[in-house]
C-alpha cells in the first residue's frame, strides 16, 4: 500500500496560496470574476480553497466551455488534465518527486476507509443497485476489508518468508518440488479473479545449501498472488524470488490458472486454463532437469 499522506488545513492553505500565485502570474484579464470549472469531485473544494487565496473573486461554472481556467485537487498521471485544453491548476502535482507515490488524504476526505466505502457505494449505484437496500448496507465495509485480504501481499516481504535452514542439508542437490499449490489472485486489468495451481521447484546449491520448509513455498506464492497481477509476472516473481533468496542451482515454476475476466465476460472462453512457466538456472540450461520438472507438472 502506498504511503498515506494526510494534508491538514494549514498545509491546504499553503498549497492553495501557491496555486493562487501561479494563477495571478498568468494574469487572466476576464472581467469581474475569474470563471472556474472545478473537476468533480475533488476540484470543487480545491477551487474554493484556491479562491480564498486569490486577489480576485472566482465564480464556479458548470460548463467547461464557459470557464477561464480548470481546477482539480491533484494531477496523477496527467490523463485528466489532457482532456481539457484550458489552463489547468491543482493543489498537488504527483508527477513532482516530492509527491510521487504518496496517497494524499485531503481534509474533506473524512478517513481513507470511508473513502473506499463511498466508492463501493458509487459502484453499487453504477451497476443499478440501491446502496441503501437492507442487504447492501454493510457491503461497502465488507468489500473494503475483503480487498485488504486479497491484496495483503503488498505488505509482505518474501525475504521474511524465505528464512533459510541449512542444518542437515549438506550436499543435498536433489530437486525439491511442491505440486499443485492452490492460489487466488486478481488480474490487474479488471480486478477479476485469477485462480489455479502452481508447481514450484528448486535444486539447492550443494556447496551452500539453503533449504526452506515446504509450506514456505506456498506462502511465497501467496505473497505475490495477493496483489493485482498478470499471470506471467506472478510466475516470474516466484522463480526470481527463489533464485535471489535461496541462491539455488536453479528454480522452476509452472502456473495453471483460470481468468474470470476472460471466462465470465468479454470473449467468454469458459473452462480454459492458461499455463505459464518460468525456468531459471539449471532448469533452463540442463535438458534433463527441465524434462524432469516439466513431467512433474503434467496431470
Ligand atoms: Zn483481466
Amino acid at each position: 500500500m502506498s504511503e498515506k499522506y494526510i494534508v491538514d488545513h494549514k498545509l491546504l492553505k499553503t498549497l492553495a496560496a501557491a496555486a493562487a500565485v501561479k494563477i495571478q502570474a498568468d494574469d487572466f484579464n476576464t472581467g469581474a470574476h475569474l470563471k472556474v470549472f472545478a473537476v468533480p469531485r475533488g476540484g470543487v473544494p480545491a477551487a474554493l480553497a484556491i479562491g480564498n487565496e486569490l486577489n480576485r473573486k472566482i465564480r464556479l461554472v458548470d460548463d467547461v466551455a464557459h470557464a477561464d481556467i480548470i481546477i482539480d485537487d491533484l494531477v496523477d498521471s496527467g490523463a485528466t488534465m489532457a482532456r481539457y485544453d484550458k489552463p489547468f491548476y491543482v493543489l498537488v502535482d504527483k508527477r513532482e518527486p516530492e509527491w510521487a507515490g504518496k496517497w494524499i488524504v485531503w481534509p474533506w476526505e473524512a478517513g481513507s476507509d470511508g473513502d473506499v466505502e463511498d466508492n463501493v457505494r458509487r459502484l453499487l449505484q453504477f451497476v443499478g443497485e440501491d446502496p441503501n437496500r437492507g442487504g447492501l448496507l454493510e457491503t461497502p465495509a465488507r468489500v473494503a476489508k475483503a480487498w485488504l485480504e486479497w491484496c495483503a501481499g503488498y505488505a509482505q516481504d518474501p525475504a521474511d518468508i524465505l528464512k533459510v535452514f541449512e542444518d542437515g542439508a549438506d550436499g543435498y542437490d536433489e530437486m525439491i518440488v511442491v505440486r499443485d499449490i492452490p492460489f487466488y489472485s486478481k488480474c490487474e486489468h479488471h480486478m477479476a479473479d485469477i485462480f489455479g495451481t502452481a508447481t514450484i521447484a528448486y535444486i539447492p546449491n550443494p556447496d551452500a545449501p539453503r533449504i526452506v520448509g515446504l509450506s514456505k513455498l506456498s506462502r511465497l506464492l501467496d505473497v505475490y498472488a495477493r496483489r493485482l497481477q498478470v499471470q506471467e509476472r506472478l510466475t516470474a516473481q516466484v522463480a526470481d524470488s527463489l533464485m535471489e533468496h535461496l541462491k539455488p542451482k536453479g528454480a522452476g515454476v509452472v502456473i495453471k490458472a483460470r481468468h474470470m475476466c476472460m471466462e465470465s465476460r468479454g470473449i467468454n472462453k469458459q473452462g480454459s486454463s492458461t499455463v505459464t512457466s518460468a525456468l531459471r538456472g539449471v532448469f533452463k540450461t540442463e535438458p534433463d532437469t527441465r524434462a524432469e520438472f516439466m513431467s512433474l507438472t503434467r496431470d
